[in-house]
């Protein structure tokens, strides 16, 4: 997809903001612990290339990815510092993870025996992380019989290393404590099976860290909260107060391309489901569902000028109609999204409008959409 960077949309990432919530991130870690940056999804939508070496500067000792590709783009972006993939790939792929030194997480047996005969035929040492599902239900081993049989199977075996093992809290972001403690419970139980020690015990989502439910851990995979973002979101629920401040870094800024009154009657965009009650303004904004501003953001409010303007008619592929309170000139500028957290066009307030999480909201945002980074 081309970037579309001769038009006036972009998304603007405020590269202090990051900075500073990894160095908050980083000064509240215990003693010793290492901060792994989430930059999976090109970090959340926030641009992983540009933000990496903005978080390595800032303190981050290592990231996380999604998958292969994501770590690989890292590395050849210069990324040195320690890379863990946090979704499971194909065994073959196991050469070119090692070969590159991106770690990857480990699940069954059957993936570890494919594996070592890829890094057999390279002479390649695979450094993994063995996933534990103490409750999250998605990746990981949950029986003991096959954490021991897996634990025997990498005794003294040289195309592993065991860098990690850990899990993946199903509810660190809200109040009650019954289901997390239970999952803690079943991974200290796995834990207790294992002979061969891993380098590094991890557990800590950003909820995790920030609302103090965490156990002794070597390193803490901080995500939502280097964007600024608080993970215990839910629509319709109060945040939890996390324990510094964090600041969003996302704004998405555009422009009336065109303005125009209509009266009585007329229509606007397809299916005209807006019809003017009277004279009435119209600003056009050239974004659309195809930039990820999704049709269901039909009546959400956006700043136009200094006016909170509602959307009207069906958003299209790549444009959308705002009802201006009177005249505008073309190029007022329009702020689809604030990175102020208190402003009504938030990406909590547009996550809440969506019935979804900021999370999503913040991923929708594609690559046809430039993103620019301000503050340096
Ligand atoms: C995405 C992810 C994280 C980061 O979660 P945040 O809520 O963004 O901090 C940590 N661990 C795993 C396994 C993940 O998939």
């Amino acid at each position: 997809m081309i970037t579309a960077v001769n038009r006036p949309a972009a998304l603007h990432i405020d590269v202090a903001a990051i900075r500073e919530n990894t160095v908050n991130a980083k000064k509240h870690l215990k003693p010793g612990q290492k901060l792994f940056c989430v930059v999976k999804a090109n970090a959340y939508g926030h641009g992983a290339v540009a933000l990496a070496p903005v978080m390595e500067e800032a303190g981050a000792d290592g990231f996380c990815v999604a998958m292969l590709d994501e770590g690989l783009e890292l590395r050849r972006a210069q990324v040195v510092k320690p890379i863990l993939v946090l979704g499971l790939q194909p065994a073959a792929e196991a050469a070119l993870a090692a070969a590159n030194d991106i770690s990857l997480p480990v699940s069954s047996l059957e993936w570890l025996k494919e594996a070592e005969q890829v890094l057999r035929k390279e002479g390649l040492q695979l450094k993994i992380h063995l996933a534990i599902d103490s409750g999250m239900g998605r990746i990981g081993f949950s029986e003991d019989e096959d954490f021991k049989r897996v634990n025997d199977y990498l005794k003294d075996n040289d195309a592993f290393f065991v860098e990690g093992m850990f899990t993946h809290f199903a509810s660190a972001d809200s109040a009650d404590h019954a289901y997390f403690d239970y999952q803690v419970k079943r991974f200290k139980h796995l834990q207790s099976l294992l002979t061969v020690k891993p380098k590094w015990i991890h557990v800590d989502n950003t909820a995790a860290s920030l609302f103090e439910k965490d156990i002794d851990s070597d390193l803490v995979r901080f995500g939502i909260g280097l964007y600024g973002l608080n993970p215990s979101s839910a629509p319709g629920s109060a945040d939890l107060e996390p324990a510094f401040e964090l600041k969003p870094a996302m704004s998405f800024v555009s422009e009336l391309t065109y303005v125009k009154q209509i009266h009585k009657g007329y229509g606007v965009g397809y299916g005209s489901t807006h019809i003017a009650e009277g004279d009435e303004w119209i600003g056009t904004v050239p974004v659309g569902y195809a930039d990820g501003w999704i049709r269901k953001f039909q009546g959400f409010k956006v700043k136009v000028g200094d006016v909170y303007c509602p959307i009207v008619g069906r958003v299209c592929m790549d444009q959308f109609m705002v009802l201006l309170p009177k005249e505008m000139p073309a190029g007022t500028k329009v702020e689809l999204i604030s990175k102020d957290p208190a402003a009504p066009n938030s990406l909590r307030k547009a996550a809440d409008w969506l019935d979804t999480i900021h999370y999503e909201v913040a991923c929708l945002f594609n690559d046809r959409l430039a993103r620019v980074y301000d503050n340096k």
